[in-house]
């Protein structure tokens, strides 16, 4: 039996870049474990074009947002299932001077793709937004959980539920033979489980924990709000909110104070009180360092490669990295040096 290419890991990393090798005629095998990290699991799913407390535009916006639409509604076309949920995001303005700053951005045409509107008088006496706010678009969220069952189905047999054990994976004749498969490359597509790994242990990850929260509320507009949490609806008066971001307490469940902190955020954004927290979750985020991801090949040993450090934009970054990663490891295409690993290679 022999492979092109077996990836560690069916998260949104390993679920993308699987896809685009199947879809190049590659024979791949995907191993994942369900009852490791999976922050993809967790995830919010929101693509933001302007992200943080500054409201500043997503790092690389103008490659990574044209790649979102097309790439998740082909796999939703592939999968005949519906994940991609493209979304306005209303941000409250906290003051006059950044309504001010805002009118600005209005005329800015670097901006002008991510502008839906601008408002300075509230738009709802639910929300708290006494001057006014942002509509954004070219944004939106993706159903993670039904992404990646859909894409597991996709893969059929190629996808297996088993740990990847390194050591089992022996370099000979040109190959990796792995359990009796014979391998062309490993892609290390595994979140946090590549640091263990004795290829990429070394590279600066920078996990980053998050709580989450699922409440009943009323109050349903059609657009996700985003001033110190995010709100998104998911039916039925449920919303998503979130997330807190903390590199402490990594071992520990979901806390109560973090639970805390997401209410009261939420009681600065929306005016009706939560009837309901239906669900407390908590993930760790694959982050790196200088917060670009890893892309590349191992400096030393042969056909180990490694996707991964995603962050918390994983959503946003994967359609366009997978594309590169996909060019690399078939045509041997450069990786860009601001993600390549080899920025770190005294590392490893
Ligand atoms: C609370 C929270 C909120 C977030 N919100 C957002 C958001 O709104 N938007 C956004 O873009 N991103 C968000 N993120 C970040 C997002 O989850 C990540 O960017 C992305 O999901 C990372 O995907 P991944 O495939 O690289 O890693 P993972 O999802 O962690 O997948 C790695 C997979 O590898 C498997 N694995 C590990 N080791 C092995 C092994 N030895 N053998 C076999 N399998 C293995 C694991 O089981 C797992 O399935 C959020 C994260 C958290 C925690």
């Amino acid at each position: 039996m022999e492979i092109d290419f077996l990836l560690i890991g069916q998260g949104l990393a390993g679920t993308a870049l699987g896809y685009r090798l199947k879809q190049a005629g590659k024979k791949i095998r995907i191993l994942d474990l369900p009852q490791e990290n999976k922050s993809s699991r967790i995830a919010a799913g929101l693509y933001n074009p302007v992200t943080g407390r500054k409201m500043v535009k997503t790092w690389n916006a103008d490659v990574l947002f044209p790649e979102i639409g097309p790439f998740y509604k082909e796999l939703e076309e592939v999968t005949g299932q519906k994940f991609l949920l493209e979304q306005a995001i209303y941000r409250p303005f906290v003051s006059i001077e950044e309504q001010n700053e805002w009118m600005g951005h209005s005329s800015d045409p670097t901006f002008a793709q991510y502008l839906e509107k601008i408002y300075i008088h509230s738009q709802s006496e639910f929300i708290k937004d006494p001057f006014g706010g942002v509509l954004l678009r070219n944004s939106g969220w993706l159903n993670i959980n039904v992404m990646l069952e859909a894409m597991g189905a996709y893969f059929g047999e190629d996808l297996m539920e088993q740990r990847f054990e390194e050591q089992e994976a022996i370099w000979e004749n040109d190959t990796w033979n792995y359990r009796g498969l014979k391998v062309g490359s490993i892609v290390f597509c595994n979140g946090l489980g590549a640091m263990q790994s004795r290829f990429f242990g070394g590279l600066p990850f920078a996990p980053v924990k998050g709580e989450i929260l699922e409440v009943r509320q009323e109050f349903c507009p059609n657009y996700i709000l985003n001033r110190g949490v995010f709100r998104v609806h998911l039916g039925d008066q449920i919303h998503r909110v979130g997330s807190t971001y903390t590199k402490h307490d990594l071992d520990q469940g979901p806390t109560d104070s973090a639970k805390n902190e997401i209410l009261d955020r939420l009681t600065e954004l929306v005016k009706v009180p939560v009837n309901e927290v239906v669900s407390h979750k908590i993930g760790i985020r694959p982050a790196t360092r200088d917060r670009k991801p890893f892309l590349g090949k191992h400096p030393k040993e042969e056909s180990v490669y490694i996707f991964d450090g995603f962050g918390a934009k994983g959503v946003s970054l994967i359609p366009y990295y997978s594309k590169m990663m996909e060019n690399h490891l078939i045509g041997q295409n450069p990786i860009n040096r601001e993600v390549d690993i080899a920025r770190y290679f005294n590392y490893i």
